[in-house]
């Protein structure tokens, strides 16, 4: 199952950070897992591409390294001469997948990216949310694995939940429509975070960019089947997460580990609310991916098991692949 047929979105991608930190480029192919060249292999349509603030960074120089950050996906746009677009909105979204429909050919499709700031670190104060959005970003995770003003991460499992600025800015994150990212989120964080997100004005999706299931792997980063169910309720999709460590104890995986996940997931949520979130060049290389993943040229490879060895319908594998991920932009987007 390949090209025309199936479009492709990966839910979270940290290119900026690793191009910037590594002196790289992503037009270049290379000892990594993403490159434009690895895009077109694919192809993925669609990326979620983070603002992501390395730890040393914060928290005095969030706001300058994100701001960088989206530099370099407005450059990324400009190099590429319309190869690479920045979506932001419906119509953005739609010229995108028309054009690829029409151009599916390798050497003219192109290769869309949906900014998503990984830890709301760089919003300085909660009423800088709109101002975020106007800049392009369509997703908001309060935090990545550290505490910040606003909520507590992964580090902290069992730590406090949301501070009182986490609250204001959630409600105007809804406001100003942009996406809240649960990825990261300790357990009090989470909760809470819904419930604020629920009592705010609005209708805007939930999701958990890359994230897996606590019920198959138990790890302070995967999702309980209560916290999956929340997300499957508000419209939301989970994106699996291509990465050893959240997958199994101590070894290296494989399709069938992965799969435990999946299967798992589609059975709590159903499989409207599954996508992909690789997470690739975030911490994750070829060595520690499941096997065959060794860039994201590989992504294909999961529709071709799901399709030869687990006997999924075509219509759920293209869900899965990308289109639960399109339904969600959708709906945040359609009024705009
Ligand atoms: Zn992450």
């Amino acid at each position: 199952m390949r090209g025309e047929d199936l479009v492709i979105v990966d839910a979270h991608e940290d290119i900026a950070s690793h191009c910037l930190e590594r002196e790289r480029s992503y037009f270049r192919r290379g000892d990594w897992m993403v490159s434009f060249e690895d895009h077109l292999d694919a192809p993925v349509s669609l990326v979620f591409a983070t603002l992501f603030v390395p730890r040393q960074y914060k928290p005095y120089r969030s706001q300058e390294i994100a701001k960088l950050q989206l530099s370099f996906y407005r450059e990324l746009e400009e190099e590429s001469k319309g190869r690479v677009v920045l979506v932001r909105n419906l119509p953005e979204l739609e010229a995108l997948l028309t054009h690829n429909r029409k151009h599916p050919e390798r050497g003219k499709r192109k290769v869309g990216m949906v900014i998503l700031m990984e830890g709301a670190d760089p919003i300085g104060h909660p009423g800088l949310a709109d101002y975020w959005r106007g800049q392009g970003v369509s997703i908001v995770g309060l935090t990545w694995a550290n505490p910040n003003a606003y909520a507590v991460g992964n580090d902290y499992p069992d730590g406090p939940g949301l501070t009182p600025a986490g609250r204001q800015l959630l409600i105007l994150m809804k406001k100003a429509g942009l996406i809240l990212d649960t990825s990261h989120l300790n357990q009090r964080s989470f909760f809470e975070a819904l419930q604020v997100w629920d009592q705010s004005e609005g209708e805007l999706p939930v999701i958990a960019s890359h994230s897996n299931a606590a019920a198959i792997y138990e790890h302070p980063r995967n999702l309980s089947d209560a916290q999956l169910r929340m997300i499957a309720e508000r419209g939301g999709v989970v994106g699996l997460v291509l990465y050893d460590a959240f997958i199994a104890e101590d070894r290296h995986t494989n399709l069938n580990d992965l799969y435990a996940h999946l299967e798992h997931m589609v059975e709590v949520m159903g499989v409207d609310h599954v996508g992909i979130g690789s997470d690739f060049d975030g911490g994750i290389t070829a060595e520690n991916s499941p096997d065959p993943f060794r860039t994201v040229a590989d992504l294909p490879k999961l529709a071709d098991y799901l399709a030869d060895k687990r006997g999924w319908e075509e219509a759920d594998i293209k869900k899965l692949m990308g289109e639960n991920w399109l339904r969600v932009l959708r709906r945040a987007w359609g009024k705009s």
